[in-house]
């Protein structure tokens, strides 16, 4: 599978994986074992943001000029959310 350039799962260090929205207040901790157990281990983190952020009411045609704002980022504090189906 072509990366071009994009970080994938097995290039996760940590045991977990933070997503943060400050628009939309969407947060969640994942376990980077149980994405890729579910995932796979060549998942883009790119593609994967798009899919746990799916949900965002910034997502989409409405949000064009007010854009979902997630990102990645370490939440030792949040509660653990439930990996998403492949
Ligand atoms: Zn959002």
């Amino acid at each position: 599978m072509p990366r071009n350039g994009s970080m994938i799962l097995s290039d996760l260090t940590a045991q977990r994986l933070g997503v943060a929205c400050a628009k939309c207040e969407r947060r969640g901790s994942y376990s980077v074992a149980a994405l890729i157990a579910r995932l796979g281990p060549d998942h883009r983190l790119t593609d994967l943001l798009d899919e746990l952020t799916d949900g965002c009411p910034r997502r989409g045609p409405h949000g064009f000029l007010d854009q979902c704002a997630a990102r990645f980022g370490g939440l030792a504090d949040a509660t653990d959310s439930e990996v998403p189906k492949a």
